[in-house]
């Protein structure tokens, strides 16, 4: 399976980013969820997103940034670190090719699209060098304690420096003509600067060091990177395609939309599609994160990446391959990874501060007192180590680490969280909002009693509502259809679904309405006749669905849906992670409404229109701040949008509530929530443990520094051990499971 580069429309909020950083080390990530058509294809779009081989330095981002930046016709160019994503919006006086050779000038690779997901780090010719540095140090370190001549001593070092040094003086280079004072800057001078006062072994340990540090960050973080994209691994790459009878093993970016294909027992499925032949048990987890089997059979539909278990099936492919729900997922995942989190907003905007700052220091503290008659090569030392410690490599590392990390853990238990920003939001909210139907009911509403005015009989009741609910998309239409199935519905004409209440249409030369009793208010039909029937519906605790002409009401229909059989045990689990206030809202009958939140300990604000949704959203964001909002998108769209954080269920099935929630829950499972916000805190309270070390480590080394109380090594392994630290801290998550 081939993947391309993304390609996407400009979108009108992509011109937020001249902020560029002059921090060293600072990743640049921008949000890349703002798109909502994605093209793949060949590049002559006015965006295009590429893998980048060989950043292994966050700090690398913002030199490769300003270097394809320089490429005329790019208008933006963002790079994330975590992700190893390159974001370029362009226009046509800049090609693919352009941006390709303004990578390698700034010494990266566009990765492979078929290699990429396997690159190691290991494997690069800068990892080698790191590693004979290594050795070469080792063997200095030893020369210094044994009867060696200083001079064999220095060669050794010498070599260790070159060697390790070459990429980073390298990327200097780079980074200093792109303008950048990047972390390879301040270490080169640091190395350059010990070598000129003699010493050698501080120098080499200033490169090797920052070296291996780079190395395993590389590393961990491309683990990280690389499970996520390990998902479209699972689909096939061949598929045996059934064309006039004949089986022909195809690949499958080859098979077109409606092309009959077969699934045999224990292969999984390649495209979407839908089941014409056979039935079986599909596992569905690497798309919904749940290891559970589902039956499917004839008309159900399929999704690639999910494994057939035990039945032959025949399937009518419905996408093709690189439209596939799971390939759409994995690309919300990374954009979503190359998103930039509040957290990280914030960090970035301080380095950009305090790192010239304390360059400016530095050179102050060497010069100053020479001037004054100090000592040149005591205060030349004291200032490099200040310089080492002028980057702030682990604070700036510290939160999309944990973002990239946390959106990953997520999306394999088929979670997919848009962002930092929508993470940052969960792990902080306390008040969530539930829709009912479909939300907290199991979304299949039944029809369990009809109630007719006169002598309209049951038939002519139910052929009447089917014909006008058989145009719309409502759960509760579904269950009318359903009451009414066998009978002769007719053609509706001029339908119209009206929002929160109902709908109308034209059926034999009659306007006909079907929807909550407010419909029937609403236009002026006296419901006189039906207050009986509609008593013993609210009675029974059921949904009511009027029938009416403009003549008056013909019907009412009691509608029950079952509480989901875990809802209970859902919102206790999000109880106990920290959300304190939790209601349900809903277009419902108070009545209705009330025997659901009653069975479930929740407040309720029932008989609400789609607006009066928004409003208590908002009111409740007035509030209470982060507010949370789970729906199933129907019709609660504007409440959603005004939400905090909105929560989709069941998004696997529809590309719809895929794009639009803030956290999409591939599967029904309410448990999902819960799972996602404690997933969330953890998130929270780690970057705010990666950033408070970060800080009294940077704090303590500066206090000391002027002082000669550190030396350059002590510096650099503060400085990347506090990186790996910070890393390891973050990538915990991914194995965050529970
Ligand atoms: P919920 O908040 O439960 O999602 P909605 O806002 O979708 O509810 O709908 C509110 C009410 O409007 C429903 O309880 C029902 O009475 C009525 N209604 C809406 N659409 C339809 C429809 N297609 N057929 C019948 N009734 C409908
Ligand atoms: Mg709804």
């Amino acid at each position: 399976m081939k993947e391309l580069p993304l390609i996407t429309p400009v979108s009108s909020s992509c011109c937020s980013t001249e902020a560029t950083s002059d921090a060293c080390c600072a990743p640049a990530l921008e949000s890349a969820t703002d798109s909502t058509s994605e093209v793949r294809g060949e590049v002559d779009g006015l965006r295009v997103v590429l893998a980048i081989d060989g950043m292994d330095c966050a700090s690398c981002a913002i030199t490769l940034e300003r270097s394809v930046r320089q490429v005329d016709g790019v208008h933006r160019a963002v790079v994330n670190f975590a992700a190893a994503r390159l974001d370029v919006v362009h226009d046509e006086a800049a090609t693919t090719h352009d941006i390709e050779r303004a990578v390698q000038r700034a010494g990266f690779r566009v990765a492979d699209p078929d290699h990429g997901a396997g690159s190691s780090y290991w494997r690069t010719s800068r990892a080698r060098l790191t590693a004979s540095a290594g050795v070469l140090y080792l063997m200095g370190l030893i020369a210094l304690l044994a009867p060696v001549p200083e001079a064999a001593t220095i060669a050794v070092f010498a070599s260790c420096i070159a060697l390790a040094g070459l990429p980073v003086f390298r990327s200097a280079w780079v980074a200093l003509r792109a303008r950048h004072l990047d972390m390879n800057v301040l270490m080169s001078a640091a190395t350059v600067g010990a070598t000129i006062i003699g010493e050698w072994a501080e120098a080499a340990s200033v490169v090797v060091l920052f070296s291996i540090g780079n190395a395993l960050q590389a590393y961990a973080v491309d683990r990280t990177r690389n499970a996520v994209r390990a998902l479209v691994k699972l689909t096939p790459l061949e598929v045996t395609v059934l064309r006039d009878g004949i089986e022909t093993l195809m690949e499958a970016g080859e098979v077109q939309v409606d092309d009959h294909f077969v699934v045999r027992p224990g292969e999984r499925i390649a495209l979407d599609g839908r089941i014409v032949e056979g039935s079986s048990s599909l596992n569905e987890a690497p798309v919904t994160g749940e290891s559970m089997v589902v039956e499917k059979s004839i008309g159900d539909r399929v999704l690639s990446g999910t494994l057939n278990t035990d039945g032959a099936l025949v399937v009518r492919a419905e996408r093709l391959a690189a439209d596939s729900t799971l390939q759409h997922i994995i690309r919300l995942v990374e954009q979503a990874q190359a998103t930039k989190a509040p957290t990280e907003q914030l960090v970035d905007r301080f380095s950009r501060i305090y790192t010239p700052i304390v360059v400016l220091a530095s050179l102050a503290l060497i010069i100053v007192p020479v001037l004054l008659g100090g000592d040149p090569s005591t205060w030349v030392y004291r200032g490099l180590a200040l310089l080492i410690i002028a980057c702030p490599c682990s604070l700036v590392i510290s939160t999309p680490v944990t973002v990239v990390s946390a959106i990953g853990a997520a999306s394999r238990r088929g979670v997919l969280i848009k962002g930092g920003e929508a993470l940052e939001a969960m792990g902080r909210m306390h008040v969530l909002a539930f829709d009912k139907t479909g939300t907290l009911t199991e979304g299949r509403p039944v029809v369990t009693s009809v109630h007719v005015v006169g002598d309209v009989t049951r038939e002519r009741a139910l052929v009447l509502a089917g014909s006008v609910e058989r145009r719309s998309q409502h759960p509760l239409a579904h269950a009318i259809l359903t009451a009414a199935e066998g009978l002769d519905l007719l053609e509706p004409t001029q339908f119209m679904s009206i929002p929160g209440r109902g709908a109308a249409a034209q059926i034999d030369g009659q306007q006909v309405y079907v929807g909550s009793p407010r419909l029937l208010h609403e236009h002026s039909i006296a419901t006189d006749t039906i207050t009986s029937q509609l008593d013993a519906i609210h009675e029974a605790g059921e949904t009511p669905v009027v029938l009416a002409t403009t003549g008056g009401p013909l019907a009412a229909f009691g509608i029950s849906d079952a509480i989901r059989h875990d809802a209970r045990d859902a919102l206790d689990e999000l109880r106990r992670a920290g959300i304190s206030r939790m209601l349900m809202i809903t277009g419902d009958s108070e009545q209705a409404a009330k025997r659901v939140a009653d069975e479930l300990g929740l407040e309720h604000r029932a008989e609400l229109l789609p607006q009066d949704k928004l409003e208590i959203i908002r009111e409740l964001h007035a509030r209470h701040g982060i507010v949370g909002m789970v729906g199933d998108g129907v019709n609660d769209a504007p409440a959603l949008a005004a939400a905090s954080v909105s929560f989709a269920m069941g998004a696997a099935g529809s590309d719809a509530a895929l794009e639009a929630a803030d956290v999409a829950l591939m599967s029904d499972d309410l448990h999902h929530i819960g799972r996602a916000v404690r997933l969330s805190r953890a998130a929270e309270r780690i970057i705010r443990q990666n950033v408070v070390w970060s800080l009294l480590i940077k704090g303590a080394f500066v206090l000391f520094a002027p002082f000669g109380l550190v030396t350059l090594w002590a510096a650099v392994l503060a400085d990347m051990g506090t990186s790996l630290a910070v890393t390891a801290n973050g990538l915990r998550l991914f194995r965050h499971d529970r």
